[in-house]
């Protein structure tokens, strides 16, 4: 038990869920186009496009995706290994994020996860510097449900036990998020970065909390 603790008020939030994407790590789209186009190579004609307009790249394992983009299984495992090597590159911690999830748990947080990602991600993940970090992680391209579906909030409130307005939710606004989840009872805080314009339109008169380094929730967690 952490000192003064039987003191202090009670605490409203006792979970902090954390995107992924442009959140914890940097999302490069240039980075990405290349190694879309690097697939295309192999893939052939028509890949990047299909790929591009696929509506189950993150929401089904991956091989059904790439399948289902015209990727015959002869291709597969090369175009995997391309996927591969981006994304773990690219499953890189930003400055603070890991201090901030170990901090969080010091504090008695529970500490969740929701991204919309392909199975590249699932496959990473344990060999990542997030690995034993996060005490529900919910992953898209595994559970079959994309932000800002109510269901993958409620997912992650239930794996973590917690009612959904005990919980706030962080993330940079992409799939219409932070709407998201709100809508079901969640706090959210936008994460942007500094002296950037918004990426997404949905965010552009965001009014609620807003960060720009993932240690700054701490202080913001304070004030909700
Ligand atoms: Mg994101």
């Amino acid at each position: 038990m952490r000192d003064g603790v039987e003191n202090e008020p009670a605490r409203r939030h006792r979970a902090v869920v954390f995107d992924l994407w442009e959140t914890l790590i940097d999302w490069d789209p240039e980075g990405a186009a290349r190694m879309v186009a690097q697939v295309g190579a192999v893939a052939g004609d028509g890949f990047v496009e299909r790929w591009n307009s696929s509506t189950t790249r993150y929401v089904a394992p991956l091989r059904m995706a790439l399948a289902e983009a015209g990727v015959g299984e002869g291709l597969m495992d090369e175009i995997c290994a391309i996927r591969l090597a981006y994304h773990r590159k690219a499953l890189v911690p930003r400055p603070g994020a890991v201090d901030t999830l170990r901090e969080l748990k010091r504090l008695g947080f529970l500490v969740g996860l929701i991204t919309v990602c392909s199975e590249d991600i699932v496959r990473l993940w344990p060999e990542s510097d997030f690995a034993g970090l996060f005490d529900a992680e919910v992953f898209s391209s595994q559970v079959g449900l994309s932000k800002p579906d109510p269901r993958i909030y409620l997912h992650c409130c239930e794996l973590l036990d917690v009612e959904p307005h005990e919980a706030v939710f962080v993330g940079d606004g992409a799939n219409d998020e932070l709407a998201g989840a709100r809508r079901v009872g969640m706090e959210a805080i936008l994460i942007e970065r500094e002296g950037e314009d918004p990426l997404w339109p949905e965010i552009a008169d965001w009014a609620g909390p807003r960060v720009t380094t993932i240690p700054g929730v701490l202080s913001v967690l304070e004030r909700l």
